[in-house]
């Protein structure tokens, strides 16, 4: 090849990998397979080797250059790189609004919001449209020249279209999957694991050796322009995106007012789940940079963007006690006594334990120190024991022998134990709470606080009671006026027109979730033929085992229940199933795991059974489908264990066209 076309050739393949590199990179899309890029960078390498002189500064092939350092060169910033304040609440964020408001009274002000990565920030300086340096924050004064390894990020463009002198200023992150799999082979290593993304990034960054950095698979997210004179902060992210480096793209948002950076915050903080990297909060900044660089500095800090941070997750306090309660079913739960903690904007005293096991695989003790956090947004979980912090005054903990309410003895089944006295008063309690329950009775504001008070003050004695209550009757429990007395007398009453599956599933029968009770009533399609069924006929319903159908058997036949059954029937009509057509789903059964993105589990099983099917909770080899949609629980695993057909939403939504 001639020296004129080696250097047409090797334009055009920088060109080409950059372009990949940037698809892959910054806007996430695979266009070609590593391997065939690898072998366009081979090519480019070769050439490169051949014909030294050709050699650019912003080839891809000088993402990973050569020797280890023997220490970082100082660089003093040309602006100083300012840190941000932190704010945890909307409150907070109220009170900065209010102060830039009184320091800027006239006109609109805009906010712009965007991403709070956790990360390094860097400071990168193009000239002539090539990448000369890059450094670290350091002091934010003087940072540490990290050129070398910046250069080995693939999402950093290390040449641009823009030819005046820029600075471009942003954040080195890895992906939570990246985080896990270099601390997973740290361990292997027997090499200290990273305690979180940023300590991470900082460390692949600050390495003296870049093929340390490559390694680590850093990623660049950009969000200070400097040298342009964008008039908007929001300019200066367009130009940004525009010149080929990543920004936080649709995660950002302009916002006109403090609700809708409020909104902002909240949607981000809903979909942090499902952002591939560790964001903290939101950076809200003053969009106009005029105000915002009239606005100045405090301190370290400028007076005009702030860290609207999240609620932590996870907090640490001390376990005070070990209480002992028990469940509508019997089950005695250990729940820890907390310390009052903030954990997620509320004040949390209690944290559910599950069961003995679950205390002997923490190790915890009563005194102890613990991380507590929310997992699924319901009841807190002791995640860790800060065994490090024991002072040697903590106790161990015991499993009561006896029910703590009725004191009478208790048996392990499976994990948990049971207080098998079925008239404990406890679960009498557990069960009023469940009968009016969202999806049982459903009596609005009729909670286990005020049927609590109903039980304390001998209003009623059983739930049957509920139903001869009246207005005047509840009115003096001081926590009530007249209103509320009147609103909850009124949900009564509304609620006395019952579904059969309803009325099964409020009885609180052990086993006997909604999906069963709606199966039982299907079948027996009145009270009195469930009440009578024998065992035999219970145990052959599909998706009804032996255990459901002994539980069921039973429960019919204790006096107690039928007494029940009598007192509630004076005041509740139970509305029977009509005989269902026969539909193009008639006689299969389907279960549902995951989240469908068409419609919610409850909207499918109910067209499911429109349709003639039978949605059912458990996978076993009466199963005809399984519907897989995202994030699937174990049940997938079981389907494919029997070999039970699976179906992903696209064909389910085809069935049920
Ligand atoms: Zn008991």
């Amino acid at each position: 090849m001639a020296p004129k076309e080696v250097k047409v050739r090797l334009e055009k393949l920088k060109a080409l990998i950059d372009k990949y590199r940037h698809a892959y990179h910054v806007l996430n899309k695979s266009d070609i397979s590593d391997e065939a890029l690898d072998s366009l960078k081979h090519e480019l390498k070769k050439l490169e080797d051949k014909f030294p002189e050709l050699i650019t500064p912003d080839s891809p092939t000088q993402r990973v250059s050569g020797e280890p350092l023997k220490e970082f060169k100082k660089i003093k910033h040309s602006v100083k790189m300012l840190s941000l304040e932190d704010v945890f609440s909307a409150e907070e964020f109220s009170g900065w609004a209010e102060r830039i408001r009184k320091l800027e009274p006239s006109g609109a002000l805009e906010f712009y919001s965007e991403l709070k990565f956790d990360g390094l920030a860097l400071s990168l300086v193009y000239e002539d449209g090539v990448l000369v340096y890059a450094a670290t924050r350091g002091d934010g004064q003087t940072g540490e020249d990290v050129t070398q390894n910046v250069r080995t990020m693939e999402s950093v463009p290390l040449g641009i279209p823009e030819k005046k002198r820029i600075e471009v200023r942003g954040e080195a992150i890895i992906t939570n999957k990246n985080f896990n799999a270099i601390n997973k082979e740290q361990k292997k290593k027997d090499l200290k694991e990273y305690a979180n993304s940023r300590n991470l990034a900082a460390g692949s960054l600050r390495q003296l050796d870049p093929k340390i950095t490559a390694s680590r698979k850093l990623d660049f997210f950009a969000y200070d322009l400097i040298g342009l004179d964008e008039k908007l902060h929001s300019g200066e992210h367009g130009a940004l995106g525009e010149m080929g480096f990543k920004t936080g793209g649709a995660y950002e948002k302009i916002c006109r007012t403090k609700e809708e950076v409020f909104s902002h915050h909240k949607k981000i903080a809903e979909a942090r789940g499902k952002i591939p990297y560790n964001i903290d909060g939101i950076v809200v900044s003053v969009n106009d940079n005029r105000i915002f660089s009239r606005l100045g500095v405090v301190g370290k800090t400028p007076r005009g963007a702030i860290a609207f941070k999240f609620s932590p997750k996870e907090s640490t306090t001390a376990v005070l006690d070990i209480i002992v309660q028990v469940g509508r079913t019997g089950t005695l739960t250990p729940v820890a006594v907390l310390r009052p903690v903030d954990i997620g904007g509320v004040t949390v005293s209690r944290a559910t334990l599950h069961n003995d096991d679950e205390i002997n695989r923490l190790e915890l003790k009563i005194g102890d120190s613990v991380v507590v956090g929310r997992a699924g947004d319901v009841i807190p979980d002791v995640i860790k024991v800060l065994t490090e912090l024991r002072t040697g005054k903590e106790k161990n903990f015991h499993m009561p022998r006896v029910c703590p309410v009725c004191e009478k003895t208790v048996e392990k089944n499976g994990v948990n134990w049971f207080c098998v006295n079925k008239n404990c008063p406890a679960r009498h309690r557990e069960g009023m709470y469940h009968f009016v329950s969202r999806k049982a009775f459903n009596i609005d504001g009729l909670g286990p606080k005020i049927l609590n008070a109903f039980l304390d003050y001998g209003l009623i004695r059983d739930i049957s009671g509920i139903f001869e209550l009246k207005e005047g009757d509840i009115a003096p429990l001081e926590r009530f006026g007249e209103k509320s007395a009147e609103n909850i007398i009124r949900s009564i009453n509304g609620a006395k027109k019952i579904t059969l599956a309803r009325f099964i599933y409020a009885l609180g029968i052990l086993h006997v979730g909604e999906e069963t009770a709606i199966d039982l009533a299907e079948h027996f399609r009145s009270l009195t033929n469930l009440e009578n069924a024998e065992f035999e006929e219970l145990n052959n319903i599909p998706n009804i085992g032996g255990v459901v159908a002994k539980s069921l058997y039973e429960w019919f036949r204790e006096g107690r229940n039928k007494n029940l059954i009598t007192k509630l029937l004076k005041h509740v009509e139970i509305i029977n199933p009509k005989k269902r057509a026969p539909g193009k789903l008639t006689g299969k059964t389907f279960v549902l795991t995951g989240e469908l993105e068409a419609m919610s589990r409850d909207e499918a099983k109910a067209k499911v059974r429109e349709l003639g099917g039978d949605p059912s909770e458990t996978v076993s080899k009466n199963t005809d489908y399984v519907v897989v949609g995202a994030n699937p629980g174990s049940k997938y695993a079981r389907a494919q264990k029997l070999g039970i057909k699976i179906l992903d939403e696209k064909e389910f939504l085809k069935m049920i066209k």
